[in-house]
């Protein structure tokens, strides 16, 4: 093994914290977050109560706040981005409610600045780095794949046909018997390459979509990008698969308000945030049986998740205090699968 950091990480499942800073005129908002600690140490304060019922402690694997730079977060994320060249297979999540920065995370502001950058330019510029500059005899090949899941339905961003074609979910299966999407594969071979597909993948996301905002808070974005080496002296051949997923926001609709569409893509996504809920709650738990099957995201996820495979979720907060009862239950939910 190349890189031996990941053996050390206790379990299969981390989960990092992230804090976004108040935005420009948000400034004199009172902020949920009391203490940040160095070892994954979280206290939130419930602006409407006192004493010791106000306070209540969180415990994550690490917590980032406001002023950690993308480059920070990236390096607690790189060892287990690199073990892909080794053959593993990675699922990398932001959770949270809607303007906590999942997106920021995952993917950056914007796509120019390069310091901008999420983790998932971050990770693929990385793999093409190392797999070019290793004095190695081994050879790798890299392919992305880009699907949207939208009311239980998986959309492929990148086909060639259009944005509208429905995907079954498994056409082909590997010859280490991972199943993968039924969506086009594009090879790449640098950044670039894949800076240009991610901008036709926002692109087609954006079709049939009254707004993009609304509808990428309604959907899921999954980015896959499938490693293959081979050891040119002895033939040995690895795969390693990498997800990196931009989750639907997680806060609850009040059910008297949403009706007709609003409410069907809200039934939709809480049925598939509380599956991946349940997956990886079922496996931190070694549980003999994982309900895979209970949604299209765990099923297009399945090899990422579980066996040998390494999660991580990023569980993403707003500090203010307008949104301490989605902070607590996005907090619970990290809770019950750490
Ligand atoms: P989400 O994808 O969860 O809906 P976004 O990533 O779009 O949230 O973030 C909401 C807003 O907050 C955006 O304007 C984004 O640029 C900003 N933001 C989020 N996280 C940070 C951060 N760590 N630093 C600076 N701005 C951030
Ligand atoms: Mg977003």
């Amino acid at each position: 093994r190349l890189y031996n950091e990941v053996q050390d990480l206790k379990g299969n499942i981390r989960v990092y914290c992230r804090i976004r800073p108040f935005l420009p005129g948000q400034s004199k908002k009172r902020t949920t977050v009391e203490y940040i600690g160095e070892n994954g140490e979280l206290v939130i304060s419930n602006p409407s109560k006192q004493g010791k019922d106000s306070h209540r402690l969180f415990k994550l694997n690490k917590v980032f706040g406001p002023a950690a730079t993308q480059e920070e977060v990236f390096l607690d994320t790189q060892p287990l981005i690199r073990s892909v060249l080794d053959g593993y297979n990675v699922c990398i999540f932001a959770y949270g409610q809607t303007g906590s920065g999942k997106t920021y995370t995952m993917s950056g502001p914007n796509m120019t600045s390069q310091e901008d950058w999420g983790v998932n330019y971050r990770a693929l510029h990385d793999l093409f780095q190392i797999s070019q500059n290793r004095k190695s005899s081994i050879s790798y090949e890299v392919g992305v794949q880009m699907v949207e899941i939208y009311n239980e339905q998986v959309r492929d961003l990148l086909s060639s046909d259009g944005p509208h074609r429905r995907l079954g979910i498994w056409s082909t299966t590997q010859p280490n018997g991972l199943a993968v999407p039924d969506a086009s594969m594009h090879a790449v071979t640098s950044t670039a390459d894949v800076l240009e597909l991610m901008r036709i993948g926002l692109m087609n996301r954006a079709v049939g979509a009254t707004a993009l905002n609304e509808r990428s808070s309604r959907s899921h974005s999954v980015l896959t990008i499938h490693v293959y080496g081979m050891d040119l002296e002895t033939g040995a051949v690895l795969r390693g698969n990498l997800h990196l997923v931009d989750l639907a926001g997680s806060e609850r609709v009040d059910r008297s308000e949403a009706t007709g569409e609003r409410l069907r893509e809200a039934q939709h996504i809480n049925k598939s945030l509380s599956a991946l809920g349940d997956v990886i709650f079922s496996l931190a738990q070694k549980s003999q049986h994982v309900p895979y099957r209970n949604s299209k995201l765990t099923q297009v996820l399945q090899s990422s998740l579980g066996g040998q495979a390494k999660t991580l979720m990023f569980v993403q907060l707003n500090p203010d205090v307008d949104s301490y009862s989605e902070t607590i239950s996005t907090l619970k939910f990290a809770e019950r699968v750490s």
